[in-house]
């Protein structure tokens, strides 16, 4: 009937660009029988359709499920008159069609292509470079916009005729695939020693390497990786020792999940994380026994795993490794290595091999850290894979940049309704991650095509994120409380607005009155916050050297609670430490000589551990806290507790630290003592929200902060707030520590802007 057949035009915007979108509504005309066209905008793609009014219909819905890679974040459908085309096709972009829409995160290799590679017939059998518009590098090798070819790190390889010819074909699985490759055309590999290239099949002799024991570094997508047969214990030790003796746990790789089964849990949460297109590093709970060198990851009961991402990984794992420890190559906590010459130069002492190719990484991004708990996928890093897709907020925000924290940094840029987080940068304390943070919000501007006008900073003087804020001329500032912006972050990613408890708990951040928070309740919204309670100050004696030495922490809370009668207590920590080392401390603490406050959560956990014997110094923040999480034994026992009332409720230590010292000094079981400590956390900050409830009406609570990386304490509060009927707000879009602070800046200085 000639009035069923109809026209229609659809606008629809997301990443859908540079994800093989135009091939896949190309094929699904051709399967419905629409005719039409199809174009890149700059806002996303357009597509007019015509066709019976059934088709037009099933076509619309069909649309919106995408290409793997793409995501639509929306659609509108536009009435359009009949104009009678007789075929469907792909129109040219139109004008400056790139330059406002979202570039896609590097995707792990796909099955049609992990098919092909292993197909001997396959004009790229065995060839470690193979991709397609559904998976294969982005954002790890664009420079510039538009995303074409000659902007990203495949500039210099010339497609060979039969590349070209998929390139070109809209029905072809590689149409417009900008790093399209094959052997004859590509990138290539290569083996090299300390001196000169190992001949032979790069990745055989590499394999073999690895079986010896040696230590190879291994350039992926978005930088070098160390890798070594995980069950070999000594080669796992000596890359310990030669990355400088670090306790931080490895990550490893294994060729399939079979494999990972063998030595850890996958729940079907974390198997699916596992399986998903952005392969990040998953924290499992270890089988035990297994056959993991004990090194990977010392007084941990957790292993972080990951699948292979890329060809070159799959065709070196299929050497029957159960699985490799493959760490991000750096050199004390600077960022990952990237080029070359780089791994030559700076991973010589390190590595006694290098397998290296000629695709070179423009956006260095480290492997995301993903730990499942309660129900959810809780981001510990949030890089590769992920970045640059963007959190999407409720609202439009002016244009920002927020520079995040110190430790753990992330920056923020917005646009519209979009905040894109960057990739992770790591700890700025040292001048290459500075130059890296510096380096690549200059990146990130020209890729996103945003110039702010706003930037915004954490209140801490000293942060170097803070004193590159204001160090930048011509724009207005803005700065933000720490802990405030860890909540708005949390209420950014779960769309709320309006006042809400926050639980803030973390290591460390810079109070209003110049003290270091980190254990707080605030009343919040997006524009201001009230500290309803907070756990009562601790001097931190030495300031930051606290923080890797915990026994400081337990001697300041013993002091607070004991006064001189410490010395009589029958702890092992007191005997471990000598007589006048604590008087030195003590009068630390009573001249107030280098000793700021504290109200911490992050503190507490470092002086529990140590008050129980578990450890007195720390080689990475949070070491402590994890390992008293490990530890921890079921009981429903906790100790006492106790706050003072008044306008901002003072939650006094002396009960918790006088209940676990009679504990210690009854020969308690530390897994008890710690399990004690967390109810004691869970019931008590639970009772305050109800207290505040009840003044305020507040139902909504939210979490955020370093601490809530502990699962006993996310599930318990999570569990105990439901049960008292509470809606609980938790992260799951961005890290719930310093790494995800950015995006609550952002939202803060948005609503500031508003109310000037
Ligand atoms: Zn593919
Ligand atoms: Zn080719
Ligand atoms: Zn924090």
């Amino acid at each position: 009937m000639e009035g069923d057949y109809i026209a229609r035009r659809l606008e629809i915007s997301g990443i859908v660009q540079g994800v093989g979108f135009r091939p896949f509504v190309y094929r699904l005309a051709a399967e419905t029988g629409i005719k039409g066209e199809v174009a890149n905008t700059s806002s996303g793609v357009s597509v007019i359709i015509e066709g019976g009014r059934c088709e037009i219909d099933s076509f619309c819905s069909s649309i919106l499920h995408g290409p793997p890679l793409a995501q639509i974040t929306g659609m509108s459908i536009h009435n359009e008159t009949v104009k009678g085309y007789d075929s469907f096709c792909i129109a040219g972009s139109r004008k400056n069609s790139d330059r406002s829409t979202l570039i896609s995160p590097d995707i792990s290799v796909c099955g049609d292509c992990i098919r092909e590679m292993s197909n001997p017939d396959d004009r790229r059998h065995n060839y470690p470079f193979i991709n397609c518009t559904n998976c294969g590098p982005r954002y790890s090798i664009i420079a510039d916009l538009p995303y074409d070819r000659p902007n990203t790190s495949m500039k210099g390889f010339r497609m060979c005729n039969e590349c070209q010819k998929e390139f070109d074909d809209p029905a072809n699985r590689r149409f417009h695939a900008q790093p399209n490759a094959c052997p004859r055309c590509g990138p290539g590999i290569k083996l090299y020693d300390n001196n000169s290239e190992v001949p032979g099949d790069a990745i055989e002799a590499a394999a073999s390497l690895l079986k010896k024991g040696h230590i190879i570094a291994l350039k992926g997508i978005g930088g070098f990786h160390l890798a070594v047969d995980a069950e070999n214990s000594r080669a796992v030790m000596l890359l310990r020792q030669r990355k400088h003796r670090e306790e931080r746990p490895f990550a490893l790789m294994s060729y399939s999940l079979k494999d990972i089964q063998r030595f850890a849990f996958a729940t079907p949460e974390g198997e699916a994380l596992l399986k998903s297109a952005q392969r990040p590093v998953v924290i499992l709970e270890k089988r035990n026994p297994n056959s993991i060198a004990q090194g990977v990851s010392p007084s941990n009961n957790t292993l972080g795993v990951m699948l292979p991402y890329t060809p070159l990984h799959y065709l070196l794992l299929r050497h029957g490794f159960t699985a490799l420890v493959m760490t991000s190559a750096n050199i004390s906590n600077e960022p990952i290595v990237i080029s070359n010459e780089e791994a030559f130069k700076r991973l010589a002492g390190i590595a006694d091999y290098f397998l290296v190719h000629d695709r070179d990484i423009y956006n260095r991004s480290d492997d995301s850290v993903i730990r499942p708990v309660a129900g959810a996928a809780r981001f510990i890093r949030r890089s590769r894979g992920y970045v640059p897709t963007p959190v999407f907020l409720r609202q439009d925000v002016p244009r920002m940049l927020a520079c995040g924290a110190e430790l753990k940094n992330t920056f923020c840029l917005t646009k519209g309704n979009k905040a894109f987080l960057s990739q992770h940068i790591g700890d700025l304390e040292n001048a290459p991650t500075y130059d890296f943070f510096t380096s690549s919000i200059e990146q990130m501007k020209k890729l996103l095509d945003i110039t702010p006008d706003i930037i915004v900073c954490d209140q801490h003087p000293n942060y170097l994120s803070s004193t590159y804020a204001q160090s930048q001329q011509g724009i207005r500032k803005v700065h933000v409380q720490h802990h405030h912006a860890h909540i708005v972050s949390c209420m950014a990613e779960n769309t709320l607005e309006g006042k809400i408890i926050g639980l803030a708990f973390d290591g460390l951040g810079y109070g209003t009155d110049g003290a270091m928070w980190g254990g707080e309740v605030l009343i919040a919204d997006e524009r201001s916050f009230i500290r309803k309670a907070h756990l009562a100050y601790a001097p931190m004696p030495g300031g930051a050297v606290a923080i890797r030495e915990p026994w400081r922490m337990a001697i300041s809370y013993l002091y607070r609670t004991f006064g001189r009668d410490l010395f009589g207590l029958d702890l092992p920590l007191l005997k471990e430490i000598d007589e006048k080392r604590l008087n030195i401390i003590i009068q630390t603490i009573t001249n107030k000589v280098n000793t700021p406050n504290t109200s911490s959560l992050g503190r507490l956990f470092d002086g529990i551990a140590a008050i129980i014997g578990l450890r007195n110094t720390v080689s990475y923040e949070g070491q402590a806290a994890m390992e008293l999480e490990t530890i921890c034994k079921d009981t429903r026992e906790s100790y006492d507790y106790k706050w003072s009332n008044g306008e901002t409720f003072n939650v006094l230590l002396e009960p918790i630290i006088s209940g676990v010292v009679q504990d210690v000094t009854k020969g308690a079981d530390p897994s008890i003592i710690s399990r004690k400590f967390h109810n004691t956390l869970i019931t008590l900050f639970t009772e305050i929200c109800e207290e505040v409830r009840t003044e305020t009406g507040l139902n909504r609570v939210a979490m955020s902060g370093g601490v809530f990386q502990n699962a006993i304490i996310l599930k318990g509060l999570i569990q105990a707030l439901s049960e008292k009927g509470f809606h609980v707000f938790t992260h799951r879009l961005v890290p719930t520590n310093d790494g995800g602070i950015c995006l609550g800046q952002a939202v803060i200085a948005a609503q500031m802007h508003w109310d000037r």
